[in-house]
């Protein structure tokens, strides 16, 4: 019958189009990877940008005092304070506005003294306490900036272009939080600006500081509009830093040894494709603004999830007459690109009826088509595309997550020989992956580690800390377990791997994380 065949179509689309592959449809991974001729002159691996932080410490959630941390995002700027208790609580106080359109056009006086005036009325109205002569008192301030910037400090960094709809010509090649202090001073304020800051260091410092246990965060990772990831890293494998090439590198302190560095690993996989792969895939990168880049988060991230969806649907409708007798609105969202949030997607997903009520609800909430009118074969058709995409997703992120467990060598002792000879062929698509996302990272490879060579007593009991934050990581439904689930597929985690990894919701980020990039700023200067 009709339904049947569709629900076959169905199946056979997420397993044959490689929906689903991630690590669990190895088979067709391994088929797909056998095609790729890889060559490792081609690319190095080196997609990543690897952006050093000039942050060098983590906090372990005895730092305490008060600070400010501001928020420059797309469409709103967020000014706040954080009181840091010593004992892993903060209390956080904040206001946020607009940024009228005028000013993401305008010129960098324009902008930055409405952001310095934003400053102000809030010190005014909450830490009158603050206005003191002595600049031992001034508040200290990390500024979260999320446009491309080429940091040279901690609390220097150049602008390299505008991105989201500003537009200040006179601020690109200027030092932002130059820009931000100038109009703080000619306000009379007592606030520095500290640091600049990554959003997704921010939620690595906000999880350090929060995070239970002594160990430090090892990873901070951002699943929602976007996805990224930052980490600690050894300095003398830094070599952007450390090497004797290294060009521009500004000052920083060395004492610990470590710098955070801020992977963007939303552009894994830019020119190697070793990613899995769809129509759909294909068709949602073509349609977007930015074709061949940021292929990893294209199929991670929130952005992009819904968009995948629609393109599956759409193709299941011309070519099996999915909703074929719905009846559909005709503004539907299903006609519009870009417009299916993946928060339809978490609903769907979390449908535990048998009858597929809450499915058919919700795509008629969002899609517009009439709930009654949704066979329940249609409704499961649904549902198996949502699965297949919301958990590809999952397993796609556990690849840097274990890629950089591996790499830092939290799982085995560190490697002594070079990584030249990898045998990649023999690895899963997913697999290959890894080793690329390691090589990036300048990473140990297990073909390193000797077969005969005894592993040292490492402290195996020790957890591995991971924040995380973003809509699709904390609302997906079991996004968490799918991450996990393919951890433990990884050979070098394992069950027993898997369990050592602790991850948890780092929330505020670039309110608490950024006020912590400010404290540990602090012993710099
Ligand atoms: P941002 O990354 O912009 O700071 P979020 O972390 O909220 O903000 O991520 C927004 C993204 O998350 C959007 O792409 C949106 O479609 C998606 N999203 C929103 N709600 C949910 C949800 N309940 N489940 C999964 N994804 C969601």
């Amino acid at each position: 019958s009709e339904s049947i065949s569709l629900f076959e179509y169905t199946s056979k689309i997420t397993a044959q189009q490689t929906l689903d592959s991630g690590m669990s449809l190895v088979e067709k991974a391994t088929e797909i990877a056998g095609e790729l001729e890889y060559s490792p002159e081609q690319n190095d691996g080196r997609d990543m940008t690897m952006i050093p932080t000039y942050v060098t410490s983590v906090p372990n959630g005895t730092e305490k005092g008060v600070y400010l941390a501001v928020d420059l995002g797309g469409t709103n700027f967020r000014v706040c304070s954080v009181v840091l208790n010593g004992d892993t609580t903060f209390d956080l106080t904040q206001s946020k506005v607009a940024i009228p359109k005028a000013l993401m056009v305008s010129d960098s006086h324009s902008l930055f003294s409405f952001l310095a005036k934003q400053v102000a009325d809030f010190v005014e109205t909450h830490h009158s306490d603050h206005f003191s002569e002595d600049p031992e008192h001034h508040l200290r301030l990390g500024f979260t900036f999320s446009f491309p910037v080429d940091q040279k400090a901690i609390n220097k960094g150049y602008l390299i272009r505008w991105t989201k709809g500003f537009d200040i010509p006179d601020a690109i090649g200027k030092d932002v939080c130059a820009l931000l202090q100038n109009e703080i001073d000619a306000l009379g304020l007592p606030v520095k600006v500290a640091a600049l800051v990554n959003d997704t260091v921010g939620t690595l410092m906000a999880r350090s500081y929060t995070s239970p246990g002594k160990t430090g965060t090892l990873l901070g990772a951002i699943f929602g509009t976007g996805t990224n990831g930052a980490y600690v890293e050894k300095l003398d494998r830094i070599t952007k830093m450390t090497s004797a090439s290294a060009k521009d590198v500004g000052e920083y302190d060395t004492s610990t040894g470590e710098m955070v560095v801020n992977t963007e690993w939303g552009s894994f996989d830019n020119a190697v494709n070793v990613l899995p792969d769809s129509p759909y895939d294909r068709l949602l990168d073509q349609n977007s603004v930015n074709p061949g880049i940021q292929m990893f988060e294209k199929r991670v991230s929130g952005m992009f999830l819904g968009e995948i969806l629609r393109n599956a649907i759409l193709s299941m409708k011309q070519d099996v007459g999915l909703f074929a007798t719905s009846t559909i609105a005709e503004d539907s969202v299903l006609n519009t690109p870009w417009s299916i949030d993946t928060s339809l997607l978490s609903y769907i997903e979390a449908d535990s009826t048998e009858d597929f009520s809450v499915t058919k609800e919700q795509l008629q909430k969002d899609l517009g088509i009439s709930a009654s009118t949704i066979s329940d074969d249609e409704a499961r058709a649904a549902k198996i595309l949502v699965h297949a995409i919301g958990k590809r997703s999952a397993r796609l992120s556990a690849v840097p997550i274990a890629a950089i467990v591996i790499a830092t060598g939290k799982l085995s002792p560190p490697a002594q020989a070079p990584i030249d000879d990898l045998g990649l062929k023999d690895l899963s698509l997913v697999g290959q992956g890894i080793e690329i996302l390691r090589r990036a990272i300048g990473g140990r490879s297990p073909a390193d580690l000797s077969a005969d060579a005894p592993l040292p007593d490492i402290q195996d009991e020790e957890p591995i800390d991971i924040g995380v934050d973003g809509s699709v990581v904390e609302f997906y439904p079991g996004f968490e377990e799918y991450v996990r689930e393919a951890l433990r597929d990884v050979p070098e985690f394992g069950e027993k791997g898997e369990k050592r990894i602790r991850m948890g919701v780092a929330k505020d980020g670039s309110g608490v994380g950024a006020a912590l990039i400010a404290l540990v700023a602090k012993m710099q200067y």
